[in-house]
């Protein structure tokens, strides 16, 4: 309770001292992290004018991920949390992971494959001043491949009575401080972020993006 008020005092009386946190779940990513780091997530975060830090939950990687991103060297401004799972634990507990670890008076949700388009970072964070408290990411455009899987998901949420879905969210968003506290209290095991976050019950914002595979 105490931490939640001082984190209140801090992402609300402080405006100019806010941090985004940015949570990357990887799992075996060796092949795409750098570039993904270095050419897409650090230009626009260091173009940001808050504070941001990164927390890279390593899912268990088999490959060179973690020390791949243990090694790499990050600017001074920007604050690095690794996060090292035991075991391959699945994307959604990663996540889970990293929400807790993240301390940002927002936090962003990004994939390490470079699927998400990071340079629309900073336009979530523009709706999340204007009072957004989740900002999702939806395909604007896509692959045969993704629309059917989407299309899929899509129909089956909605028989399953969410009427809620939207169509072609990604789990590329930013979420306020005060909805990361919220699904911070959530103890399933057996997660799916997006679903526990619809249920939360905060109106969201959308942003069309278009995506890079
Ligand atoms: N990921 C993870 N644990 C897993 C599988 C995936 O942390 O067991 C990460 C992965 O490294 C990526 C994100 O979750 O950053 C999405 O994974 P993937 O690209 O395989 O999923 P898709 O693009 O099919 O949604
Ligand atoms: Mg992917």
């Amino acid at each position: 309770i105490i931490i939640a008020f001082i984190t209140y005092n801090i992402c609300y009386n402080q405006p100019m001292e806010e941090l985004i946190s940015v949570v990357i779940p990887v799992f075996n990513e060796a092949a795409g992290i750098q570039s993904f780091l270095k050419k897409e997530l650090i230009p626009t975060l260091k173009n940001l004018k808050e504070n941001t830090e990164i927390i890279i939950v390593d899912d268990g990687s088999t490959d060179k991920s973690l020390e791949i991103v243990k090694n790499y060297t990050f600017p001074r401004r920007i604050t690095v949390r690794i996060v090292a799972l035991m075991k391959n634990f699945g994307k959604e507990l990663a996540l889970t992971a990293g929400l807790r670890e993240a301390e940002g008076c927002a936090v962003i949700m990004i994939d390490a494959d470079g699927q998400h388009p990071a340079e629309e970072i900073p336009r979530m964070i523009e709706k999340w001043h204007e009072g957004a408290k989740i900002v999702t990411a939806i395909r604007g455009s896509n692959t045969t491949k993704h629309k059917l899987g989407s299309r899929l998901y899509y129909i089956l949420m909605h028989k399953a009575g969410d009427k809620n879905l939207i169509e072609g969210e990604m789990d590329f968003r930013l979420l306020d401080r005060e909805v990361v506290d919220d699904f911070n209290q959530f103890t399933e095991h057996n997660r799916f972020t997006r679903g526990l976050i619809d249920w939360l019950g905060y109106p969201q914002e959308y942003i069309k993006v278009q995506t890079k595979d």
